[in-house]
């Protein structure tokens, strides 16, 4: 209505991936929710660089799982979403080659699969270069190190104020998920749980997995099995 000024329970600020995400799942939850971006339009930031690429190899188990449950919300977009949009957005399963190298080595990443139930194959060179007609097996090393490169999905010091930040490397597959996992948070912080003493631990709708959320708190040691890379 001309004059009257808009309210809401909640504001999100950015309308990214992950962002909409929150702010679809809030919603969902009754709440009432402004998003609001300094860009034109929606994901104009990160999102629209995104190679949309769902993989699970990450150096937590809650990354894993995280990744492994969000993929499962990109397989059934439509069903997520509760909306068919068509070839606007359509996940094409590929499969997915992991070279096994220094700062992310297998063995970091394959007991985890093992835990989350991730299936897998393991090629040896000669494998690859035949499964992957054209790839140059030689090596190039070393990449270039960077910090942890683990998210923050959590509340601040300030009550009220919640942040999904250090997203902008390897996120875009869980969308699906932090919207999830970030309104339980929301929820459950509202409620008077202190999430700081007692992590929530998420239980993912689709795979049933828990999801320790300490791992993404602001809080958290620096993820040592990190591996200094956008691999996580
Ligand atoms: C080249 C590239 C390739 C990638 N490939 C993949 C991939 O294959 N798979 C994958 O999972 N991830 C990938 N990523 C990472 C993925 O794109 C990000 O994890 C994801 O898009 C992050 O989403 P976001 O919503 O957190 O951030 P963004 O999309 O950056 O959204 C943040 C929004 O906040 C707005 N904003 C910021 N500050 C303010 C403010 N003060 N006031 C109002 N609005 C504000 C911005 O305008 C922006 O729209 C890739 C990233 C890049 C750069």
């Amino acid at each position: 209505m001309p004059g009257e000024r808009p309210s809401a329970d909640v504001v999100v600020i950015g309308a990214g991936v992950i962002g909409s995400s929150i702010a679809l799942e809030l919603a969902r939850e009754g709440h009432r929710v402004v998003v609001l971006d300094r860009a034109a339009g929606a994901g104009q930031g990160s999102t629209s660089a995104s190679s949309a690429i769902v993989r699970f190899n990450f150096s937590t188990t809650a990354g894993v799982a995280t990744a492994w449950e969000a993929h499962f919300g990109w397989l059934d977009w439509a069903g997520h979403l509760g909306h068919d949009v068509g070839d606007l957005a359509v996940f094409r399963k590929s499969g997915l080659v992991m070279l096994d190298v220094e700062a992310a080595p297998r063995a970091s990443w394959l007991p985890l699969f093992d835990e989350i139930g991730v299936p897998y194959e393991e090629w040896d060179s000669a494998t690859l270069a035949e499964r992957v007609p054209g790839i140059d097996v030689g090596r190039y090393w070393p990449p270039k190190r960077l910090d942890d490169w683990t998210p923050i999905y959590d509340r601040t010091e300030l009550d009220g104020f919640y942040v999904a930040i250090g997203t902008s490397g390897n996120q875009f597959k869980n969308a699906p998920v932090v919207g999830q996992l970030m309104t339980e948070l929301i929820n459950q912080v509202e409620n008077g749980l202190d999430h700081d003493a007692v992590p929530i631990r998420f239980r993912a709708p689709r795979t049933g997995l828990e999801i320790n959320l300490g791992a993404f708190s602001r809080r958290r040691n620096r993820n040592s099995a990190n591996s200094g890379t956008v691999m996580g």
